[in-house]
């Protein structure tokens, strides 16, 4: 399966989350701030859909919920749109070109899934801006 790279912004703020100066994977990562239970830090995650390699300057325990912030406007990146396997609130980014991928919050859970008001249109963009799957 060809993979897709995401090109992320805030939902709130609508300022870009990708860092080109950190690359993971060959490519500009998302960054985001983030808070667990051993205190803030910074996150990186890798820009390609399905692909759960990251960074964190703070721990990430297994099975614990983390809370994610915007570097830029400082609003957390949260939704009422829960985890199907785990129940945690799952993380929302909007995507450039319209539409959200999500995200679990929970470490460890690697549920996530895009979301587009126009399906169709959101695949011919997705086609025609990367080639195809
Ligand atoms: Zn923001
Ligand atoms: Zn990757
Ligand atoms: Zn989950």
């Amino acid at each position: 399966m060809e993979k897709i790279a995401l090109n992320v912004k805030c939902p709130h703020c609508k300022k870009s989350l990708m860092d080109p100066y950190h690359r993971l994977h060959e490519k500009p990562s998302i960054l985001l701030e983030v808070k667990t239970e051993a205190g803030e830090g910074k996150l990186r995650i890798c820009s390609y859909y399905g692909c759960y390699t990251h960074e964190s300057t703070v721990e990430l325990k297994e099975g614990e919920v983390i809370h994610v912030f915007c570097p830029h406007c400082h609003k957390e990146l949260t939704s009422t749109t829960m985890c199907e396997e785990c129940g945690a609130p799952m993380i929302p980014l909007a995507l450039q070109k319209g539409g959200k991928v999500y995200i679990c919050s929970r470490v460890g859970c690697k549920k996530h899934f895009l979301s587009f008001e126009n399906i169709s249109e959101a695949l011919s963009r997705l086609y025609h801006e990367y080639g195809g799957f």
